[in-house]
């Protein structure tokens, strides 16, 4: 039976330390919401709650989903000059007629939170880890706090978005990984992820890997979340996937709190280089 990577109670250790960080500072990050998708609604509402437990401003900028490119840009750059403001994050998804680089390349790289500007992304692949996209980085944190190696380690990814696929991909190349990344072209998925020491799923869809697909003693990590009949659902079938691996993330509980800690760890970051 798999041991569990328990993303709750690793998270609540890195932000009792936050916590302890942030209880003397005046620190307020902007964030950026567009339209009414209710993932981002349910997502920007974890990431207020927790900076308001860490007495963390956190302001929350609204537009419609018709309210167009340049409106959020010309925010985008007064919060840049803005020095109150010490991290800009723009929840993803953007609406399809937006130009998503766009909007995340008009970020200060210094302010960028999530690592997603073509700066933090570029110095993530020349090896300098800098501001890194905080799913992938959480990911990483969790596996290191259960001591699980990854130099020499084969590691399938699946999902190719520069929201978590790539930027994973450089952080455990980094770290001595052989990275393989699937996606919705792959042909034989499960030949990949059979031969996989670690699997890291992140397609959002529910059951995509069974049991069959894992080499028994791997490390699987579940990063999808999809709501289905009204529960919170990963991309693993957790329940039969516990008997053959030897590590496994729970969806809720997993990688989603690591996600909100890094954030906030990333905030420190940017206050530390900029008080
Ligand atoms: P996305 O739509 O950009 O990426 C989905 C990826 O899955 C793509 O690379 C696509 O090619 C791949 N894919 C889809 N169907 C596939 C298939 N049948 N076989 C193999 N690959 C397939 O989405 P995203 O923003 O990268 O998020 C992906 C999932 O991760 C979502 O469920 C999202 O909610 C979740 N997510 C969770 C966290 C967290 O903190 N836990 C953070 C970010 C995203």
């Amino acid at each position: 039976m798999a041991e569990i990577l328990d993303g709750t109670n690793v998270s609540e250790e890195i932000i009792h330390e936050l916590k302890e960080y942030f209880s003397d500072k005046k620190t307020k990050l902007a964030t950026i919401l567009v339209g009414n998708n209710y993932s981002s609604e349910v997502y920007v509402n974890m990431k207020k709650r927790k900076c308001e437990e860490l007495g963390i401003d956190f302001e929350l900028i609204r537009f419609t989903e018709n309210a167009g490119e340049e409106a959020v840009i010309n925010k985008i750059n007064s919060l840049n000059l803005d020095s109150n403001v010490k991290g800009i994050l723009v929840q993803l998804p953007l609406p399809k007629m937006m130009n998503t680089k766009k909007i995340l390349n008009s970020i200060n790289p210094k302010k960028d939170i999530d690592g997603l500007t073509a700066e933090n992304l570029g110095l993530l692949i020349m090896g300098e880890e800098r501001i890194i996209s905080c799913t992938a980085k959480g990911i990483i944190r969790l596996m290191e706090k259960y001591n699980i190696s990854l130099k020499g380690k084969k590691a399938v990814i699946i999902n190719n978005s520069f929201l978590v696929g790539r930027p994973l991909c450089q952080l455990l190349l980094n770290k001595g990984a052989t990275v393989t990344i699937c996606h919705e072209l792959t042909k034989n998925l499960k030949e990949h992820t059979l031969s996989a020491d670690i699997v890291i799923s992140a397609a959002g869809i529910p059951f995509l890997i069974k049991e069959d697909m894992i080499k028994s003693g791997s490390v699987i990590i579940d990063v999808g979340i999809t709501k289905k009949e009204g529960k919170l659902t990963g991309d693993v079938d957790f329940d039969r996937a516990k008997n053959r691996c030897s590590y496994i993330t729970p969806v809720p509980g997993g990688v989603g709190p690591m996600t909100i800690a890094m954030l906030i760890e990333n905030l420190r970051i940017i206050n530390e280089r900029t008080p």
